[in-house]
């Protein structure tokens, strides 16, 4: 079998290899770790996997070979929460949270969402596109191969939400990585609908969703479920609508204020809940019998100085399977970073390294529904992959702050060089 791709004298190959399936309880801390490893790839799939030499059956003439020198290599990362194309920044709301401003102090000042709302509406599609652009070239160089962008900054106005998700469709064309793009429509209540959200939900249900549909804009549909932004009644409504005409349900739950969004994901059969800090333990025992993956964003806890961290340890004990994501945006968590995301969770959320290197590759493939695809190194699958310059696993999440990364390929291709 003609090669296209080998990496060799890899130090440590990362595979997770196993079930195309989410990784929960003890399995979240399974990594399949071989030791002196080589791949073989073939234009974008993975070929072989092993230890040592390749088999003679597999032919390396014309191939490219990159020699690892003993470095670590593990799936490529893939940040599955983000709110990638948007307008704008909000660094001027620093020095307000400093003086003790909350989120949902600045939210309703018409701050915070608002502002974004206004620089993504005024924005052209050509500069949502560049802005976003850079940020892929940003999230490829720290070994991200797969990206989730959500829409959300229209509020109100679906021209902008299209907008954003077409900008996002064009992304996924263009760049190297992939971009999956999640209608978010449900982000805040416009402020005309203020005295009557309800009324927006039924827009959303008539006018925006099926129209999503029809243009093929998205694979998901997410709500904010919050004290002061759509209720459980709203979102379960939302969701429920989403589903029944092809959409995949995700939810923002249980961020701030704990209102029973995991309950919600487990009963409307969403494919991830994201944020989860005030879960309760009802509800994560919800999400494990449902099989919901838990998307843990330490990094918004950490900007906004939250003390109170989600209860990874509970969700892994009960079996829930949890991934990890930056929630990339320009209010809560501004950042691509998702090596110093993963160290968060080691410090804040108490997850080990091997269980927070399972977070960002298998766990969050299966929030997005790409587990069969990517997430592992197997046979047959995509040639997803970074090369990290590290000894070893744990020294990626220990020296933190910098981007341990020196190769990442997506699709059997180098994408980025150090
Ligand atoms: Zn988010």
């Amino acid at each position: 079998m003609q090669a296209t791709l080998v990496i060799k004298n890899i130090g440590t190959l990362v595979t997770l290899k196993g079930e195309n399936a989410p990784r929960k309880g003890k399995l979240q801390g399974e990594i399949g770790e071989i030791e002196n490893g080589v791949i073989a790839i073939r234009d974008d799939r993975i070929i072989h996997v092993g230890s040592g030499e390749l088999p003679d059956v597999i032919d390396v003439t014309g191939a490219q070979i990159i020699d690892a020198g003993g470095k670590v290599v593990t799936p490529g990362l893939i940040d599955c929460h983000t709110h990638l194309v948007h307008g704008g920044s909000r660094e001027n709301e620093l020095a307000m949270k400093l003086d003790g401003k909350g989120y949902l102090e600045i939210l309703a000042s018409g701050g915070g969402i608002h502002s974004t709302a206004r620089a993504t509406e005024k924005a052209s599609f050509q500069e949502l596109y560049e802005k976003a652009y850079k940020s892929l070239d940003i999230m490829k160089s720290f070994g991200i191969t797969t990206v989730e962008g959500k829409s959300g900054y229209g509020i109100g106005s679906f021209q902008t939400e299209i907008k954003q998700m077409e900008v996002a469709k064009k992304l996924n064309e263009d760049h190297p990585l992939r971009v999956i793009s999640t209608f978010m429509g449900a982000h805040a209540i416009p402020m005309e609908y203020k005295d009557d959200s309800d009324k927006f939900v039924d827009i959303m249900l008539n006018e925006m969703l099926p129209k999503v549909v029809e243009m093929d804009l998205a694979k998901f549909c997410d709500v904010f479920c919050e004290e002061g932004v759509f209720s459980i009644d709203q979102s379960r409504r939302i969701l429920l609508k989403a589903k029944e005409l092809g959409l995949v349900p995700k939810i923002h739950a249980d961020e701030i204020v704990s209102l029973g969004g995991a309950e919600l994901s487990a009963e409307v059969g969403a494919i991830s809940a994201e944020h989860l800090v005030g879960a309760s333990e009802q509800g994560i025992k919800d999400m494990a019998k449902a099989g919901v993956v838990a998307v843990l964003l330490p990094g918004t806890s950490f900007n906004l100085g939250k003390k109170e961290p989600a209860k990874a340890r509970l969700m892994i004990e009960e079996g829930v399977p949890v991934a990890l994501s930056t929630d990339y945006n320009p209010g809560s968590c501004p950042t691509e970073n998702l090596q110093f995301i993963m160290t968060l969770a080691s410090l804040h959320l108490r997850m080990k390294p091997s269980e927070v290197i399972t977070a960002v590759t298998m766990n969050a493939a299966a929030a997005l529904g790409i587990e069969k695809e990517v997430g592992s190194i197997q046979v047959g699958k995509k040639a997803d992959i970074a090369i990290f310059d590290i000894p070893n696993i744990d020294y990626m999440i220990y020296h933190f702050g910098i981007n341990h990364n020196y190769i990442t390929i997506k699709d059997g291709k180098i994408i980025y060089k150090k």
